[in-house]
């Protein structure tokens, strides 16, 4: 997929870095919080920082952002590791800020000893009023003086456990007149008497992600620490700490967040539709989450692909979700074994068709020819869609109706001579002729048709349900809304049982990719057992969002 494309600005700085020889190797790292499960979002991150060194020599390392013991989790630690593997990418190191714990606490000390911080007895909300606005300089905290020796005594026994929670903070001295608020005197620790998901009770006290993050990436030499624009406002404290740390002067770079539309990409909220069970967790099938997409059926190929398309910017922006899709259905169209379903079935019975049964053979991909050919069982009882019978229909309907032909799919022109109704007018049954002649692969029987439909015979089909899936917001934007849980798409999904599959399905396996034929694109759900198969929609043939989109701005 090397499509010709004019560089990214992160690419034209570090060609520019690498030219002026300031490094000869490039490090990048990304950075998750384990206080959830990674979604698209951090999907293109992921794929920035990866691809850059993959592209320039150079590594990345895989880096636990672990400061917040009270959100984090080893659950998700794990299924951390496990998406940014599936997305196809391999880390250098796997590191964690709280295995830097120790060096940390050293640096605040280091602070300490040069004046440049100083340990303060005020409330949060104390430190908030003092803090001042962006046009009035704040106010110095009555605790700012203290002595280098205060200081350090105060200090190491907040490490030791002598003070309650809020009661002290350690922070920055830098100007509380500083025109960037975050410089007004920033908090570097806090005292939280919270176990650690690693450290356990060794802590008390944390720092804070800007204690953090920025000498995180210096103790493993990151050259380009990527993050996203809320950050902009943080890089002159990243670079103060740097310097006066004197420590290796890593440098921060920032991209506009990738959002995706119909859907939300923040952990709290996603959070909050598996607590408030309005999907059945984190890997939903309707969750943007990657293993959410995974179980959907997408590909790591495909997201990949879409993170390349959505590119890096300056400006935030909504990636459409049709795009996405787009490139889901672009690589499972030339992966996916094609398979028959009917999920509204109508019965065709063939009235001269004398032969128990026989095998048809039907290609397993025709955009892929080493995938060889399958057998399907057809007999004279089948089951059609519903939909692909009309009893008195318009003129351009090619389909199956009374005195019409269509061909089935991989093997028989069959005409409809008669229509069977219960007593209450429903149609139960249709009969029909078959041409022997006109099996396909050896058609000589002249007939042109404008309709195939895909089927199942009877007698070989196997019931399934599908777990058809469908966007899970209806606005393009919920989180922009007052109450986003309010936009939810009542029709997100729809269980269809049964639907009637050709036996073959009997066989598959979580990693195979289908397309029913004319539906859609399917995968296999991990709750199936092998008497009830289970399969997800992963995305239909069409996008039928794009049309009401157009149909809408056609009205306008
Ligand atoms: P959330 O808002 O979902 O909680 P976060 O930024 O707090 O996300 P982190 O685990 O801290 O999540 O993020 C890890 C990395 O992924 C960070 O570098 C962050 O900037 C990046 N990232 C998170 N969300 C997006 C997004 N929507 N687009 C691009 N990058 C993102
Ligand atoms: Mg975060």
């Amino acid at each position: 997929m090397a499509e010709e494309r004019s560089l990214n600005f992160l690419e034209e700085i570090i060609e520019q870095h690498l030219k002026e020889g300031r490094y000869s190797q490039i490090i990048t790292r990304f950075p998750p919080e384990p206080n959830g499960y990674l979604h698209i979002g951090h999907a293109t991150s992921i794929y920035i920082n990866f691809s850059l060194t993959q592209k320039y020599p150079g590594y990345t390392n895989l880096r636990f952002d672990d400061t917040n013991p009270e959100t984090e989790e080893t659950e998700y630690v794990e299924s951390i590791k496990e998406d940014v593997r599936w997305l196809g990418f391999e880390w250098k190191y796997e590191r964690y800020a709280s295995d830097y714990f120790e060096t940390l606490f050293e640096y605040a000390l280091k602070l300490i000893d040069k004046g440049l911080a100083y340990v303060d007895d005020s409330t949060s909300e104390e430190i908030a009023a003092m803090k001042g606005t962006p046009t009035q300089p704040g106010v110095n905290s009555p605790y700012r003086d203290r002595s280098i020796e205060e200081n350090r005594d105060l200090f190491l026994r907040m490490r030791n456990g002598e003070f309650p929670d809020g009661s002290k903070t350690l922070r920055a001295k830098i100007d509380m007149a500083h025109p960037n608020m975050i410089m007004r005197d920033p908090v570097l620790y806090r005292i939280k008497h919270v176990p650690h998901h690693r450290t356990g009770n060794k802590w008390c006290i944390y720092p804070l992600y800007d204690m953090a993050h920025g000498q995180c990436d210096s103790i493993e030499r990151v050259t380009h620490s990527i993050c996203t624009m809320e950050f902009v406002p943080h890089r002159e404290l990243y670079d103060w700490l740097i310097e006066k740390l004197e420590i290796y002067p890593s440098k921060q770079y920032e991209f506009a967040r990738r959002n995706l539309s119909y859907t939300v990409t923040s952990k709290r909220k996603l959070l909050q539709l598996v607590n408030e069970k309005h999907v059945s967790g984190w890997d939903d099938p309707r969750m943007p989450t990657i293993s959410g997409m995974r179980r959907r059926g997408y590909t790591p190929e495909s997201i990949r692909d879409f993170c390349a398309r959505i590119g890096v910017g300056k400006r935030e922006n909504l990636a459409d979700m049709s795009l996405l899709e787009f490139c889901v259905r672009e690589h499972l169209n030339k992966i996916a074994l094609r398979r028959m379903v009917v999920t509204d079935p109508l019965k065709v019975v063939i009235t001269n068709y004398d032969k128990e049964e026989e095998m048809v053979l039907s290609e397993n991909n025709p955009e892929d020819p080493s995938s060889g050919m399958r057998e399907v069982p057809f007999s004279s009882e089948l089951y059609i869609e519903r939909e692909d019978f009309m009893e008195n229909p318009p003129k351009k309907f090619f389909r199956l109706a009374p005195g019409k032909m269509v061909r089935l799919k991989s093997a028989y022109i069959i005409c409809c001579d008669e229509v069977i109704k219960d007593s209450r007018g429903n149609i139960i049954e249709l009969r029909c002729h078959y041409i022997p002649e006109s099996k396909s692969g050896s058609d000589t029987s002249g007939i042109h048709v404008k309709g195939t439909l895909h089927w199942v015979s009877c007698k070989h089909a196997v019931p399934v349900m599908i777990r058809w899936y469908d966007r899970l917001f209806v606005v393009e934007n919920p989180a922009e809304e007052d109450d986003f849980i309010k936009y939810l798409n009542p029709e997100s999904l729809k269980v269809i049982y049964p639907a009637y599959a050709e036996p073959s399905l009997k066989n598959a396996t979580l990693n195979d990719k289908f397309q029913f034929l004319r539906k859609g694109y399917f995968v296999l759900d991990k709750e199936s057992e092998s008497d009830k198969l289970i399969f997800n929609l992963t995305v239909e043939l069409k996008d039928k969002w794009d049309m009401i989109q157009k149909k809408q701005s056609d009205k306008h």
